[in-house]
């Protein structure tokens, strides 16, 4: 599956699931914008890392999600030093777990503008350039928790329910023009967002860590399997290749039958 010629952005490719669709793209001959969170020697780090193993062209935006202006910029500077921008995986994204009457509204609002409204914006700014070539592919990561929801998670499972709405009305906007807009909605995947929010769901239930991970992560995932960050990648890479081009305005699933229940 050939992205040779093609140039992508991946919010949040720093850790995780972003990072490894960064490197499937680029695996698969496509030049990349890495985008995230954290001290600039590590960034630099992996950033070289990448381009060293793929041979492409890896850049990086330290672009916050939160701010609209950055997004902008970030595309600018893609578009600028790629030439264009086929492909963006909107996939940044943060957690925070308290019952609803303790969240604070500060988390709610980083919750929402992160893992909602920059979906928005990140669209907003390379539509313009995929409608005037005629193909773009747009891949937001939402979650099992855009179709279901799960105690404490109030901000979380409204955001992923939010993007999934917009992929779709997208989705149909942009149906003619040869882009596709679809959503991943991933279950639990063994990465740092699962293991920081370990703590705050003992916290909140007062149970010990292998209680949370066996009765309230896996007690989900009907395969008792954390699902590995190189499946979403693999689901990603084929969404943004021709093959998948009647794919739009879908939310993928892989939750280990999760959802099915
Ligand atoms: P992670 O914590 O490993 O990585 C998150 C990435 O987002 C990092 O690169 C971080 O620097 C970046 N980031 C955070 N805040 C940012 C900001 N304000 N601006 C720019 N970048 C920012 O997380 P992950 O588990 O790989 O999750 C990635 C996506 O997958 C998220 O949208 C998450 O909701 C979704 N998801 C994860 C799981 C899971 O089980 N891990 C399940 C379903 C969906």
């Amino acid at each position: 599956m050939s992205l040779a010629g093609k140039s992508a952005i991946v919010t949040g490719s720093t850790s995780g699931i972003g990072l490894a669709i960064a490197t499937a793209l680029a695996e698969a001959g496509a030049d990349v914008m890495l985008n995230g969170l954290g001290e600039a020697a590590e960034l630099e780090a992996i950033r070289a890392k990448l381009a060293a193993e793929t041979g492409r062209k890896i850049l990086f935006s330290p672009a916050n999600m939160m701010k609209p202006d950055e997004i902008a910029a970030m595309v600018a500077a893609a578009e600028g030093d790629f030439g264009k921008v086929d492909i963006v995986v909107s996939n940044a994204g943060i957690q925070y777990v308290a019952p609803v009457e303790d969240f604070p509204a500060d988390k709610w609002d980083a919750i929402i503008a992160i893992n909602l409204t920059a979906s928005f914006h990140l669209a907003k700014a390379v539509v313009p350039g995929m409608k005037a070539r005629k193909h773009g592919r747009i891949v937001n990561i939402a979650s099992a928790h855009s179709l279901v929801a799960s105690p404490f998670k109030s901000a979380y499972v409204a955001a992923k329910h939010g993007l999934v709405g917009f992929t779709k009305t997208i989705a149909l906007e942009l149906a003619t023009f040869g882009i596709t807009a679809n959503c991943i909605s991933p279950g639990y995947v063994w990465t740092p967002l699962v293991e920081k929010q370990i703590p705050d769901t003992m916290k909140a239930r007062n149970m010990t860590k292998e209680q949370v991970m066996n009765d309230v992560l896996l007690a989900a995932q009907p395969t008792k399997q954390f699902v590995q960050v190189g499946e979403v990648a693999a689901l990603a890479l084929w969404l943004c290749s021709d093959a998948a081009k009647n794919i739009t305005g879908a939310n993928n699933v892989i939750d280990g039958g999760w959802t099915a229940a």
